[in-house]
């Protein structure tokens, strides 16, 4: 078959959107460091937003430890969300390179806890390869906790670290000196925002958490994560299983809220759901992944990869779940495009119709 057109079209624009950084990667980085360009250009972001011919697919890793990896029963992490260690560090590295050589690239959300260690010349490694990082708050709080024990191992083991600040206090600022922590360790704003943990409900109904995450400049937040089923421990899933995983990809599109901030779910199934939760093989991961991308193309709609290299470093060393989906896109022609976060929030924004009484 010809390689189609638009195939070589969308490589080159996402070639150029790289160009900038792997310019200033070639030039060496003694001198101050070149604004650079990471995911989808924003003229090309409107474009492809506004295409409802292709399905949008985003590949997202979130940038934390996870507990029982890399060993089953270590949990210090749970404490020490933002500690990496250097195999995690290198996976996302490694995997960012293996998406860009397939056209593609890796919408990452960074805890930034990480960005107090020595050295943070991988991150600088990923965004001069055009990688755009969001927001994963400072300690990998849950958003929606009502105490600071609640919201964080970390406060439970050493309350005198949110001494004198209320809960929200407490969740608005490890959200906020995580931005001041890119800016002044990256030289970037964050590209969007991630709650820690994912719900069925979102921020629904929470009018509260939308407005602080807006007024801190936040346009959208990726934090749904639709309920389904994943079976049992050790065993492959059944049918109703991957049917289960397939159905859940339509809760999974992008809406906007009432307060104008926009929700990009992430579509199922995590990887620390499948394998840690479940002990799943990666053939058993890869075809649920395979499958709600599959969803995605047919039905035009928008398909969010979660994953985490702490978890995937272990369980998918060679990253052939990413490949894959870059395969799949690249064969979907001009069905399907990878893109960032972003992108698909835009898509959500075009496709809203405020309702006569919002106006
Ligand atoms: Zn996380």
């Amino acid at each position: 078959m010809p390689l189609p057109s638009s195939r070589v079209s969308r490589r080159q624009f996402l070639a150029g959107s790289m160009a900038a950084g792997a310019a200033v990667m070639c030039g060496g980085l003694s001198g101050a460091a070149a604004p650079v360009g990471r995911g989808i250009p924003a003229a090309k972001r409107r474009e492809l937003a506004a295409d409802e011919s292709k399905a949008l697919i985003t590949i997202t890793l979130d940038l934390e430890m996870s507990r029982h990896y890399p060993k089953r029963g270590m949990m210090e992490w749970d404490f020490q969300k933002g500690n990496l260690d250097d195999a995690t560090k290198a996976y996302s590295v490694a995997a960012a390179e293996k998406a860009a050589a397939k056209g593609g690239f890796i919408h990452f959300f960074c805890v930034g806890r990480v960005l107090e260690h020595k050295s943070v010349d991988w991150l600088n490694t990923l965004i001069q390869g055009g990688h755009p990082i969001g927001n994963h708050t400072y300690d990998h709080v849950y958003v929606l906790a009502s105490t600071p024990e609640e919201a964080q191992f970390r406060f439970r083991r050493s309350p005198w670290l949110a001494q004198g600040k209320t809960t929200a206090e407490l969740i608005e600022e490890n959200i906020r000196i995580t931005t001041v922590a890119m800016q002044d360790r990256l030289k970037i704003d964050p590209d969007g925002f991630r709650t820690p943990g994912g719900f069925q409900t979102a921020l629904d109904g929470r009018a509260d958490i939308q407005q602080m995450l807006l007024d801190q400049g936040f346009s959208w937040v990726s934090c749904k994560y639709p309920a389904h089923e994943a079976g049992e421990e050790h065993q492959e899933p059944t049918a109703a299983v991957y049917e289960s995983i397939v159905a859940a990809q339509a809760a999974a599109q992008p809406y906007v809220y009432p307060s104008g901030l926009v929700e990009v779910p992430m579509s199922p199934i995590s990887d620390v759901n499948a394998f840690r939760t479940k002990f799943w093989k990666l053939e058993y991961f890869k075809k649920a992944i395979r499958q709600g991308v599959e969803w995605a193309i047919e039905n035009r709609a928008c398909y969010d990869f979660l994953a985490h290299p702490s978890c995937l470093v272990v369980e998918d060393p060679q990253a052939e779940t990413i490949q894959m989906i870059c395969d799949i896109v690249n064969d979907a022609g001009d069905k399907a495009v990878i893109v960032d976060c972003d992108t698909i929030a835009e898509r959500a924004r075009l496709r809203h119709k405020p309702s006569a009484e919002n106006k």
